[in-house]
């Protein structure tokens, strides 16, 4: 009997994880108006919700709401995990501006609200591609570059380095353009600026030429991965290392550009086999592990070690259209804090999570790791740049997230463990993704930290872009 009541029950959550869309981009506004973001963790109830159809219209609202002494923020898919949308006054939603403006040779110019995947597949069209992508293309492009999203590889910067010029709605309702020659103060803070300094309304992005491209991942054990980190991360293209905690492998996946030309691999669908194996086998099997151990967490090393590690192909090799390759999905929701640090310093904060993860620590009654997960700790590397407040800002960097799926109190004490060790390395956290920091801890990590918050002062005197986040992170004494 309670065999067969597991059984109902196993099968019940392999339907629900197998059907369920966790893709779903739908714009988060639901019953009595109020605005989840995707982990459903942060909401608001935005007095006014508008989907604006012209620039003129986001100028309007924003002119509206200065008059009256109201906020305005931006939500584009909702995919961060911060509070960096909400807002209780004026909500303004970009879906309807995402048409295609122009293509001149590579560069290419879009309304900013333009999701990444309906972006792909315009750049395909035209032969062309997005240098580099984070995990996923739900989200939309004024919202990635915003918080400074990133992909992997230690010669490459993060999506918001790849924009030559915006076009912005500031708080007196004007619009002005921004580029590496125009209103350039404007540009280096804009292109990472969660929405403090006014809406972006258009984007033009240098885009090179569609290529093939070929991901590869295999095992490797957990000590030798410390050790070839520097020397993986200089010779390969892109690089991300996935380590689930109480194991000792991790699996490195390499990103590179094979040496073929062929046009029919970037016009093709995905073939059933590689889609079975990318989109039920690694990640939606995965989830029902991941659902089950979330359930009981006392068991998430003899899961980790003995169950999920096993589950995946010793050697898997794919060559695909590169935004396909670049982004590498994921199993369902859950909640995701990032650090960015020097190469070294990154290394060390890695070794520190890696020998926390080993000791134990009493919690209600339950001895558990410090740090522990159902969901890999990855390692990327992004390249260094000069945007105010990009967390690469003027350094190469190893980035670490920790990602806890459905358990919310595992997140909150492994993330504590973590924040700790951020700050000992000088941390910086992803704007999008949950952490603690303050303007009193952000301020030392950024050397451009005071010239941005005064540009936006000055551009947005009555703080009309001003929500709790922004005020906690940039203004906040
Ligand atoms: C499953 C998943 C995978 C992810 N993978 C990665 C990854 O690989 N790499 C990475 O770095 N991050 C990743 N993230 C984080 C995510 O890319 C960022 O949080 C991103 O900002 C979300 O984009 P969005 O369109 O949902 O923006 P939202 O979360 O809706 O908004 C983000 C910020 O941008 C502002 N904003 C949005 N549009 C505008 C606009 N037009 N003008 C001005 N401000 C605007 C908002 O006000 C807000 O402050 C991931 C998140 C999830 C949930």
């Amino acid at each position: 009997m309670l065999r067969a009541a597991i059984s109902v029950g196993l099968l019940a959550v392999l339907a629900y994880l197998v059907l369920y869309d966790f893709h779903d981009t739908t714009f988060r506004v639901q019953s009595r108006d109020t605005w989840v973001n995707w982990d459903g963790q942060q909401s608001c109830k935005p007095a006014v919700v508008v989907q604006p159809s012209s620039i003129q219209e986001v100028q309007n609202v924003v002119r509206k709401a200065a008059e009256e002494g109201k906020k305005v923020h931006v939500a584009g898919s909702g995919h961060s995990f911060s509070p960096c949308v909400c807002t209780n006054d004026y909500l303004i939603n970009l879906d309807k501006l995402n048409g295609l403006l122009s293509i001149s040779e590579n560069r290419v110019t879009v309304e900013a609200g333009i999701r990444l995947y309906h972006l792909n597949e315009l750049l395909a069209l035209h032969g062309l591609r997005m240098k580099n992508l984070g995990h996923i293309s739900e989200q939309s492009l004024a919202g990635v570059i915003s918080t400074g999203t990133h992909g992997t590889g230690i010669r490459y910067g993060s999506i918001s380095t790849l924009v030559e010029a915006l076009q912005i709605v500031l708080a007196n309702g004007s619009v002005v353009t921004a580029s590496r020659t125009e209103n350039v103060e404007l540009f280096n803070a804009a292109r990472v600026s969660f929405g403090s300094l006014g809406v972006i309304v258009t984007v033009t992005l240098q885009c090179p030429n569609a290529v093939p491209m070929r991901r590869i991942e295999y095992f490797v054990k957990t000590k030798d991965i410390i050790n070839s980190i520097k020397t993986l991360v200089e010779e390969k293209e892109h690089v991300i290392i996935w380590h689930l905690l109480q194991t000792d492998v991790g699996r490195i996946t390499l990103l590179d550009y094979p040496n073929i030309t062929s046009p029919t691999i970037l016009s093709k669908q995905r073939s059933p086999v590689v889609k079975f194996f990318d989109e039920i086998v690694s990640l939606k099997v995965f989830s029902v592990f991941m659902y089950i151990s979330s359930l009981f967490p006392q068991y998430l090393p003899i899961f980790n070690s003995k169950l999920v590690a096993n589950l995946l192909p010793s050697h898997l090799e794919i060559v695909d259209r590169s935004d396909r390759i670049l982004n590498s999905g994921y199993p369902a929701v859950y909640t995701e804090m990032e650090y960015f640090f020097e190469l070294d310093k990154g290394i060390e904060a890695y070794k520190e999570v890696l020998a926390l993860s080993l000791e134990e620590e009493e919690i209600g009654g339950l001895r558990l790791p410090k740090i522990t997960s159902n969901l890999p700790i990855v390692l990327r590397f992004v390249a260094k740049d000069d945007i105010y407040l990009s967390t690469q800002y003027g350094r190469d960097s190893l980035v670490l997230s920790l990602s806890v799926f459905r358990n919310q109190e595992v997140m909150r004490r492994a993330s504590a463990h973590v924040e700790r060790i951020a700050a000992k390395y000088g941390g910086r956290p992803h704007w999008g993704k949950m952490h603690n920091l303050s303007a009193k801890q952000l301020r030392p990590l950024y050397p451009m930290f005071d010239k941005f918050v005064s540009l936006r002062n000055e551009l947005d005197p009555k703080r009309v872009f001003v929500n709790d986040y922004v005020n906690h992170v940039l203004l906040e004494q």
